[in-house]
């Protein structure tokens, strides 16, 4: 049974074919610059050349064709018709309160992805059309929606809610969601595995740090609490997203410095975070050798500063939850930077947890980086969305 994942964005696609049988990939590939000069496809197959494909793509349609040409060409292809494509997983961002779990994509489901796109403007709309272009394609393969909010819908109302009027929460749906809920679900089911323990009886931490960054607190195997909100502004500091601020300044940047809405709005999403402080860049490779290689000062403060919020967190979740288990590293800087996590767990040895300084900088899959007896393990995880995604979608539609 093979499944096509995709990954919708607004003018571009990802996408994976993985082979369920030993949930080996396929293929996999990203479309860009979709209805924009310069419109290509890259698709990757494990010892093989890129195959790249550069031509003028107006839509998505256009887009998914090329794809499903790619999976299937004699040369660089890696199946021989789109009949042997069994179903496609959809990510979608924002489920809103309707999907807890993943769906399989009928018209009522379009309908009230839809609707959601009021809560995710510039994502649920991509992934719409996504939707309707392998529909348009593929019109008898069965199609699953795993969104991104729904492992969060467990987290209880004194932990979604804000301390705003109710009528903003009954009338706009004003509320914590959470994001990234497709990762912290993967990798809390796979630290699960790693301590051969049943996920019921867990406490986890997990801390997405990529360049969105999000901790979640999994207790029981159910989401109790995460840090991004409403949107993914909230929470951490990100790459060039600020995380939590006191509200005022919102409304004293548009009082007192006179910026537009917008002005205050691209402030916060784009030009905070690391980025902002450091004033060297979102990535925390360029920001790492700032501060470590080249003594700069604001890129050692962004440092600590991305460091700490993480550690308060974790903190705050092991209280909210009555203790932890396992605390897990994800994404990008997660996975790959040992400083970071050294960082983080400084500090964290009065809760039990003791990082292995020599298994940390050596880590390199998933991994334990905690010393031996130490009561809170320390693990790092390589998230796998795609695969989740996969998994949902072969449960759903075999079901
Ligand atoms: P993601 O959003 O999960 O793809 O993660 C992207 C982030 O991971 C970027 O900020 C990268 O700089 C960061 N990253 C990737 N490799 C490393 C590394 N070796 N050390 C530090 N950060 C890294």
């Amino acid at each position: 049974m093979n499944i096509l994942v995709i990954n919708c964005g607004s003018s571009s696609l990802k996408y994976q074919l993985i082979s369920m049988e030993n949930e080996k990939v396929l293929a996999k590939g990203l479309v860009e610059r979709i209805g924009i000069e310069g419109s290509n496809l890259v698709q990757k197959v494990e010892g093989r050349d890129k195959y790249i494909i550069t031509k003028p793509m107006n839509n998505h349609t256009e887009a998914v064709k090329l794809v499903l040409d790619s999976l299937i060409d004699k040369d660089h292809g890696v199946i021989s018709s789109m009949d042997e494509i069994s179903a496609v997983g959809h990510r979608v961002v924002h489920g809103g309160e309707n999907y807890s779990k993943s769906v399989l994509i009928n018209d009522d489901v379009l309908k009230s992805i839809e609707e959601c796109s009021k809560l995710a403007p510039l994502h649920n709309p991509a992934n719409i059309i996504g939707i309707n272009a392998c529909k348009d394609l593929m019109p008898n393969v069965p199609m699953v929606a795993v969104f991104d909010t729904a492992f969060h819908q467990t987290m209880p109302d004194y932990a979604y809610m804000y301390a705003l009027p109710y009528e903003l929460y009954s009338k706009y749906s004003i509320r914590k969601y959470g994001f990234h809920g497709t990762s912290h679900r993967y990798v809390s089911k796979e630290a699960a595995k790693m301590l051969s323990k049943d996920i019921s009886e867990l406490k986890i931490i997990t801390c997405h740090i990529g360049n969105g960054c999000s901790v979640a607190a999994i207790k029981n195997g159910k989401c109790i609490d995460t840090s991004m909100g409403f949107t993914p502004l909230e929470g951490v500091a990100m790459g060039t997203r600020s995380g939590n601020i006191d509200p005022a300044v919102v409304t004293f940047l548009i009082k007192e410095a006179k910026l537009s809405v917008d002005e205050v709005e691209n402030l916060l999403n784009k030009k905070s975070g690391v980025y902002g402080i450091s004033g060297v860049s979102s990535d925390f490779r360029d920001i790492k050798k700032a501060a470590f290689q080249e003594g700069n000062k604001r890129a050692e403060l962004a440092v600590n500063l991305f460091n700490y919020r993480i550690k308060q967190y974790i903190g705050s979740y092991a209280a909210a939850m009555g203790g932890v288990d396992c605390i897990v590293f994800t994404a990008g800087i997660g996975e790959n930077s040992a400083v970071t996590r050294e960082g983080i767990c400084e500090g964290l040895e009065f809760l039990g947890a003791e990082l292995d300084k020599v298994k940390n900088d050596a880590a390199t899959d998933a991994e334990y980086i905690s010393v031996e007896g130490s009561k809170v393990k320390i693990l790092v995880i390589p998230t796998d969305e795609e695969l989740m995604i996969a998994r949902d979608t072969k449960e759903i539609t075999l079901a």
